[in-house]
């Protein structure tokens, strides 16, 4: 197993709606259910009946004189012909609520005599009132359950008006100097401060306020809290409310909610309304899976009017959250709506150690710990994710007893966010020793080929989601913050993830080699592919052959599927091969030329089931001179 890393952890929402749903339906189905009841009742006051079927026959028949139609009830008073005045008209059941069209048709082809009416009479009445009654139980339980669901979400404040949802806050308490690691952003936004701080400073020279501003960024980047800080920087109050939660099962929920909050809002102006996911609701309209969906676009249209209908100046500045800005509305982005964009990009290296700061400022760090040494360990973490890094490590801490989190706490903390708990050691066995072999194998490749990165840690200590061991190694920060990756860098990377497989086959055999390296095969399979069809890389020449999924940033992203031919898929195919299959012969010939390094490396490993990079080096400066790394990085 390859040291592989989690960057984005999976967003995992529950549905709140779900129990006020299941309660609807069964709602439904209560009613359907005492509907024919209801009906059985009112029927039961009429005594002479004719059938449907005898009705139709005696009209055809010229027998009919007149016809009463009682729509509601679903009852026709029918006066034959030749029945004496003083006689009650004989009754039939129609279908209740149905025009009955074809009866309408067909009395008028027989030229009876028809008179409609809506209600009348007392069985009518004793109808409508069950009905009515029903229906007044169902809204109010309805209300109940909703209204459960509503208190259920525990939020700081509701407002029952219209089971809103948003969520209101005087004060947020949080100001800029929370918010690290995100200068540029911070530098735009200070801007929306004096908007909202002094109105008139801009106003009076003509300047229009903007009134919408887009935080284009993945989860946990630190979006929220810009809005927050914002507010708080402003002293003014912070409604917020997901996009998902506007879209909920009724149509028009969405669109009266967007109402509320901005009516809202207007009351308590100036104030920041924040309104996350809102990729959720404003995705481009008549687009998605199964059509339009008309809920989403009215409440999209409800947000549009809202936004349009206040005047620059009324103190109210929306901010919205989202990571798929290319799947917006187009409409959202119009001049005096969402014109402001700021991206908020995952901090690099200096916006990593900033974010670190401000996390250890409330914990009890050891003096010794470097959280230079902890940012540049930690690349393409987001700021969430390094707050809960530390946290973790203060968690470790407490558990061991200690007083302060150090350094081992913190590491600790890393291999657990980013690989899984530590498992008990396994026991002496053959799979301990093959398990060292491979982890060796990355690891020897690793620290002897010049492009790749070093070797921070090897490891055999098992670990959840069977995990057995890991080779974990440092990036260089200016390799991962420019996204620049070379040629050399990525054959070596592939080099180093094939070394695992490359030393169980150098040993055991080609026959013998296990499943173990399933996941440094994806990921070798998944870059040489990328080089081959992104990078222009290969003996295929520069062309871009696929649209990369993860740069969504760069347009719409809605045709996936690539355009080439089947022969040149083939050929793909085949460059991915070869890329992988030189790739795979280099780590061999590079741990065949070591063996007797391999074996001591092994041994060492199994007596110590960790060592560290510098650890590793020595050892291997001890047999061979080590390569000059274009990218040195130290663990200091
Ligand atoms: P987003 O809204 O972009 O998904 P959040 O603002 O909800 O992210 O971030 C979640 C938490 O992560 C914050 O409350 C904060 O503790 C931490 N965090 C994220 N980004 C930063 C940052 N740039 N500076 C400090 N803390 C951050
Ligand atoms: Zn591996």
């Amino acid at each position: 197993m390859h040291a592989t890393r989690k960057l984005n952890p999976a967003q995992s929402r529950t549905a709140k709606g779900a129990t006020a749903t299941g309660l609807l339906t069964v709602g439904w189905f209560l009613l359907q259910s005492l509907l024919p009841v209801s009906v059985a009742i009112a029927q039961e006051r009429n005594p002479e009946e004719l059938t449907y079927g005898q009705f139709l026959e005696k009209i055809e028949q010229g027998q009919v004189e007149q016809v009463d139609l009682d729509q509601t009830r679903g009852i026709a008073s029918v006066r034959l012909a030749g029945q004496p005045e003083d006689e009650p008209p004989q009754k039939v059941t129609l279908f209740a609520g149905e025009r009955n069209p074809e009866l309408i048709r067909l009395l008028r082809d027989n030229d009876v005599d028809v008179e409609i009416a809506d209600a009348g009479g007392n069985g009518a009445l004793a109808w409508l009132a069950t009905n009515s009654l029903l229906a007044l139980i169902l809204v109010f339980g309805l209300l109940m359950i909703l209204r459960r669901s509503a208190s259920g979400a525990g939020n700081a404040m509701n407002f029952g008006r219209s089971r809103a949802r948003f969520q209101m806050e005087a004060k947020t308490g949080v100001v800029f100097d929370d918010v690290a690691g995100i200068e540029e952003a911070k530098e735009e936004l200070q801007e929306v401060v004096s908007f909202l701080k002094n109105p008139e400073k801009f106003t009076a020279i003509g300047a229009r306020i903007p009134k919408g501003v887009l935080l284009i960024g993945q989860p946990g980047t630190g979006k929220t809290l810009l809005a927050k800080a914002i507010a708080g920087e402003a002293a003014v109050p912070f409604f917020s409310i997901s996009g998902s939660e506007f879209v909920e099962m009724f149509v028009g929920v969405g669109a009266s909610r967007v109402r509320d909050l901005f009516r809202k809002a207007k009351e308590n102006a100036p104030c920041i309304v924040f309104i996350d996911e809102i990729d959720a609701v404003g995705r481009q309209r008549g687009t998605g899976i199964g059509g339009g969906n008309d809920e989403r676009e009215q409440t999209l249209n409800q947000l549009l009017t809202e936004m349009d209908g206040f005047e620059g100046n009324s103190g109210i500045i929306v901010i919205a959250a989202t990571n798929r800005v290319d799947v917006l509305d187009m409409a959202l982005l119009r001049p005096g709506r969402f014109d402001r964009q700021i991206v908020v990009d995952l901090p690099t290296y200096r916006g990593r150690l900033a974010i670190l700061e401000v996390h250890a400022r409330n914990k009890k760090i050891d003096p010794e710990v470097s959280l230079e040494a902890v940012a540049r360990r930690t690349p393409g973490f987001s700021g969430a994710e390094l707050a809960n890094l530390l946290n973790e490590a203060a968690i470790l801490t407490a558990r061991r007893r200690k007083e302060t989190v150090t350094m081992v706490d913190i590491e600790d903390a890393i291999d657990r966010v980013t690989i899984g708990l530590s498992l008990t050691p396994l026991l002496d066995s053959s799979r301990k020793r093959m398990t060292a072999y491979h982890e060796i194998g990355h690891a020897l490749v690793g620290t002897l080929l010049q492009h790749a990165d070093s070797v921070n840690k090897v490891t055999i200590i098992p670990r959840s989601g069977g995990v057995e061991g890991f080779t974990q190694f440092l990036p260089s920060e200016d390799v991962i913050d420019s996204g620049l990756y070379t040629r050399n860098w990525l054959i070596d990377r592939i080099t180093v993830a094939l070394g695992g497989l490359a030393a169980e086959a150098e040993v055991y055999g080609e026959d013998e080699t296990t499943t173990g390296a399933g996941s440094d095969i994806k990921q070798v399979t998944s870059l040489a592919r990328q080089m081959v069809t992104l990078f222009g890389m290969s003996d295929l020449g520069p062309l871009a052959l696929e649209s990369s999924d993860n740069q969504v940033f760069l347009g719409r992203n809605l045709m996936p599927r690539s355009e080439y031919s089947e022969a040149l898929a083939t050929q793909i195919d085949g460059q991915v091969r070869e890329i992988a299959k030189q790739s795979f012969d280099r780590a061999r010939e590079v741990l065949r030329n070591n063996r007797p390094l391999m074996d001591r490396l092994v041994d060492m490993l199994l007596e110590q089931e960790t060592m560290d990079g510098d650890q590793f080096r020595q050892l291997v400066a001890e047999y061979t001179p080590l390569p000059e790394k274009t990218l040195v990085q130290s663990n200091t």
